[in-house]
């Protein structure tokens, strides 16, 4: 197409970014209707952003371009051996009128650590931020405002090598694309049920559990179809060697809130008498942006924060002596989701009344409020978009 503007910039000093705005962009009027209820990964934004990595080479061709479908060849390395990484961030429209992500450098560092187990070339940290601001930025009408609503982003990078040998592709495409989101559980903030997995793990000492790759997904498809035969919302992973450790509730990670109060039959006390336990990070576990957010809010309140083993015995005994009052788990898609009740085959356990805790709704109107601009940014959270 003719009128297609090309604009050359920059991703980084050494990569230059063409920009090919959308010839046929989405019309107002269905924008709208869209951002109205975006609900959550079914509707993306106008354009994506594509920059190809060549071994020999490095990384080039970075472009801005129209949203559109890919051409794979049907021996493309990622589609058998699963050569592929990804990751999820948000940007809001703030409470002044701005635009901002929350942490991106976070998601680009973590990104270069998924790159490194799965054998494949590390994004720089530089320009993967750049590459989620030149997004960001032309595709800004379709960041929905208020309450949950976000900008969902999804970077990821595969494998594009055409070629079935086994051994780690030459070639390898990283795209961002973006999402208007909503609330990513349909039923909001009501506490889920889980299904403390004993069948199936998602992660094994020396594996794949602390990058965030497609292949961690797949084999936990079925422990999730299980857990909803069981009538349950989400699968909790056990440890993959004792299952005796909880690790992690489907992509969200875990948090637990013991008041040592009603273990030793005291009233009054100050905040450190409440523990918040959250899964120490063995290896097996994928180190949540929002888990590491949480545990620098939750400080910041006195709350004494551990980083500790917790097993499916102190979850039963503790919600049993009623020491255990809330339990939540957290992510970027969903933000904090409260967990009301856990079944296994050995039973069911209910924390306190099965209703959100208040520790649990706080923390998660906090961060919310955070990311909204609405409270200042006191960690430096907050990337604004110009
Ligand atoms: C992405 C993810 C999380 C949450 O990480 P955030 O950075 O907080 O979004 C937790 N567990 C798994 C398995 C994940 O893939």
């Amino acid at each position: 197409m003719t009128d297609i503007l090309a604009r050359p910039t920059q991703l980084t000093a050494d990569l230059p970014l063409q920009v090919s705005p959308s010839a046929s962009p989405v019309d107002a009027v269905r924008r709208a209707e869209i951002l109205a209820d975006p609900g959550f990964g079914q509707h993306f934004t106008d354009h994506m952003l594509s920059v190809t990595w060549t071994r020999g080479v490095g990384w080039h061709n970075a472009l801005l371009g129209p949203f559109t479908p890919l051409q794979l060849h049907p021996s493309t390395a990622v589609l058998h051996y699963s050569q592929t990484i990804f990751e999820g961030l948000k940007a809001f429209n703030l409470d002044d009128g701005g635009l901002a992500v929350f942490r991106p450098d976070a998601n680009a560092a973590r990104f270069q650590r998924s790159a490194a187990r799965l054998a494949m070339p590390g994004l720089p940290e530089d320009a993967f931020v750049a590459a989620v601001e030149a997004l960001v930025s032309i595709d800004r009408a379709w960041v929905p405002s208020g309450g949950d609503r976000s900008l969902y982003l999804r970077p990821f990078m595969f494998a594009t090598e055409a070629y079935l040998g086994v051994r780690p592709a030459h070639e390898y495409l990283c795209l961002f694309i973006a999402s208007p989101s909503g609330a990513y559980f349909p039923r909001g903030v009501k506490p889920v049920t889980v299904w403390l997995s004993e069948d199936f793990v998602r992660a094994t000492p020396g594996g794949t559990g602390a990058a965030k790759t497609g292949g961690n997904y797949a084999a936990s498809l079925l422990a999730q179809e299980q857990a909803a035969a069981q009538g349950c919302d989400q699968v909790v992973w056990l440890d993959a060697v004792e299952r005796s450790a909880v690790e992690e509730m489907g992509g969200m990670n875990l948090f637990f809130v013991i008041d040592h109060r009603r273990t030793h039959g005291r009233r009054g006390g100050d905040p450190s008498d409440i523990e918040l336990v959250t899964p120490e990070l063995t290896g097996t576990l994928l180190a949540g942006i929002t888990r590491d957010a949480l545990i620098t809010l939750a400080r910041e309140h006195e709350y004494a924060v551990s980083e500790r083993r917790i097993t499916v015995a102190e979850w039963r005994d503790r919600a049993a002596d009623g020491s255990l009052t809330e339990v939540f788990a957290c992510g970027t898609a969903a933000v904090i989701t409260p967990i009301g009740k856990a079944r296994s085959n050995g039973g069911e356990i209910t924390i306190a009344d099965g209703e959100p805790g208040p520790i649990t709704t706080a923390l998660r109107e906090e961060l919310l409020a955070i990311q909204h601009g609405t409270v200042a940014d006191r960690h430096g959270w907050i990337h604004r978009i110009g």
